[in-house]
């Protein structure tokens, strides 16, 4: 046993589930590892990486396809734009002339001066401080006046000093005339009197809401000090296209040359634009509606199909590392088992050496310690002389036996065991051998019971290796008889087949080892310190497989077991 140790000393730090397995045995495990194993998930690594490299150059492809149908498609759109601004891609629009943002203005326009007629009221009213005089100059003004923006002008300065002459009412009333009749004529500031003189009535509500609609064309400096004189805390979504028009004039830079009539597209901050010179030379442009365009990415992503076909080569790559790891795994597992079954064998061929060498060693002493007995005392009765003689002649057949099985093992082992199968009767054969072993079974106690019929139909077989598998099994029987005294033989014939019969009523055997017992070298728990080779089964199933028949056994633990060759019926 102490080289069985030796071959399965531990290491230090190795795996639980490698210290089981030899050196040797776990050398091939770390060469697998190392030569197989390593290099292949290197090289998934790689085909991870260089497949990971190919799906985003794949995905830049795909975008850029993606910006230049977006971008077309949206240049189209934006030239319906320009001509309709109901159009859902417009935002903003605007129109630049000569680097300035004319439209929507920044600035509002230089105050022009005062038509000649009013010119002359508002001296009186501002300069020589006579709102009187200045109310009759508006009013006659007003009498003879049939156009809009002189009438607004004069309705403007009869509010402006009827206030000034303390008549509040008729002040606001007037204001208020003025913001319903002229609501679009403007101030010489260029401001709407709908705006101007309806905060001068006091009648601001909804104003903050109908400025924010867009209803008056207003600069940004106008807008946002009307919106704050209505609401300073109330942010208004108009005010927007302003910062357009300030970060349009900060940073937007038009193409070199423009062709008139071509649509041309550019990034203004996070704002997209389009823009096309018109034959006034004023440059006329849209911002695209941020949602819109996204609208436009999605659907045209959906068009063109974009993720399908890396999802595709993802699966498809994913499926083939999946399949080789499986093989590699696969190829571990079978190796392990491998490198452990061939572990498990040489524990049972270390086990063997020693088996045989101890059941070599009590027929020697036996016969050694008898024959040294008749030599040093002559005077031995006659009778006791026959029962030494008997026993070395016994024990000799024994160590015959061993050997011829251990010689014909390794003739199985080499592939040259030869039978010499010779058709037959099997019944003379088997009564012959129980005859042979009648006294020894006896003289050990043994009632054997036997049923074998003289005759049998013939099968082939080979006499010797006949012997042999019967000897296997009656040794067997007496050997796990425990405390019984029982063995049946039998030998019978039906459906083809005749079947020779081994019964003990002895310790059984497990039943996880039931089939393990016909291995070489195996030998069950139930067999602690009997002694043997492991090898009788091995040898009877190999030579009823050279047979065309085959053996088995029935068992019970605790109640006896039941082995039987099954012969085929010679044709
Ligand atoms: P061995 O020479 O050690 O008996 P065998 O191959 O003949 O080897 O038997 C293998 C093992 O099968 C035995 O060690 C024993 O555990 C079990 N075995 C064989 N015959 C019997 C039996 N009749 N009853 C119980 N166990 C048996």
């Amino acid at each position: 046993m102490t080289f069985a140790r030796g071959a399965h000393a531990t290491l230090p730090g190795a795996p639980l589930m490698l210290r089981r397995i030899p050196p040797a045995n776990r050398r091939a495990i770390w060469l697998y590892t190392a030569t197989i194993v390593v290099p292949v998930c290197v090289l998934l690594w790689l085909g991870l990486q260089s497949f990971e490299r190919q799906r985003q150059s794949l995905a830049r492809l795909t975008q850029e396809r993606l910006a230049l149908a977006v971008d077309a498609e949206a240049r189209q759109a934006a030239a319906a734009a320009l001509d309709d601004h109901a159009h859902p891609i417009v935002r903003t629009s605007f129109r630049i002339d000569r680097s300035l943002v004319i439209e929507p203005a920044l600035r509002s326009p230089i105050p022009a001066p005062p038509p000649p007629e009013i010119a002359e009221a508002q001296r009186l009213e501002l300069a020589m401080g006579k709102p009187d005089l200045a109310l009759r100059a508006y009013r006659t003004l007003l009498a003879h006046h049939s156009q809009e923006a002189q009438e607004a002008l004069a309705l403007q300065g009869i509010a402006r000093c009827l206030a000034k002459l303390g008549q509040d009412s008729e002040a606001r009333e007037t204001w208020r005339q003025l913001a319903r009749d002229f609501p679009d004529s403007r101030d010489l500031a260029g401001r709407p009197f709908g705006i101007v003189a309806a905060i001068n009535a006091g009648d601001i509500a909804g104003l903050f809401d109908r400025i924010s609609s867009g209803r008056w064309d207003l600069s940004a400096d106008q807008a946002e000090h009307f919106l704050k004189t209505l609401d300073p805390n109330r942010p208004s979504p108009y005010l927007e296209r302003f910062h357009l028009a300030r970060e349009l004039e900060d940073g937007f830079v038009p193409a070199a040359s423009l062709h008139p009539g071509e649509v041309y597209a550019s990034t203004v901050g996070a704002r997209r634009v389009f823009y096309r010179r018109e034959a006034s030379g004023q440059i006329a442009g849209i911002e695209a509606d941020p949602s819109w365009l996204s609208a436009l990415e999605t659907r045209l992503t959906r068009d063109l199909d974009v993720h399908d076909t890396s999802r595709q080569a993802v699966l498809f790559y994913g499926a083939s590392m999946l399949v080789v790891l499986f093989v590699l795994s696969a190829g571990m597992v079978l190796l392990y088992r491998d490198v452990s079954r061939e572990a498990r064998l040489n524990q049972l061929r270390s086990e063997f050496v020693s088996g045989v060498t101890h059941e070599l060693k009590t027929p020697i002493s036996i016969m050694r310690l008898y024959g040294e007995t008749l030599l040093r005392q002559p005077a031995l009765a006659e009778a006791e002389r026959r029962d030494f003689y008997r026993v070395i002649g016994r024990e000799s057949a024994r160590l015959g036996r061993l050997v011829d099985q251990v010689l014909t093992f390794s003739r199985v082992e080499r592939g040259d065991a030869q039978y010499d199968l010779q058709r037959g009767d099997l019944a003379p054969v088997v009564a012959g051998i129980a005859d042979d072993y009648a006294d020894w079974l006896e003289h050990l106690g043994f009632r054997v019971q036997r049923e074998l019929p003289d005759s049998l139909p013939a099968v082939r077989f080979d006499a010797a290796a006949l012997s042999q598998a019967v000897v296997n099994l009656l040794d067997n029987a007496v050997k796990f008889s425990g405390a019984s005294r029982n063995i049946a033989l039998r030998l019978a014939a039906a459906d083809g087949r005749v079947t020779f019969e081994v019964e003990d009523a002895g310790v059984g055997i497990p039943t996880k080892d039931r089939e393990r017992i016909f291995e070489r070298f195996y030998r069950a728990p139930n067999d602690s310190g009997k002694g043997g080779s492991g090898l009788g089964l091995f040898m009877v199933r190999h030579i009823m497989e050279a047979h065309g028949g085959r053996a088995e056994v029935d068992s019970q633990p605790g109640q006896g077991s039941c082995f039987r060759l099954i012969f085929p019926v010679a044709g």
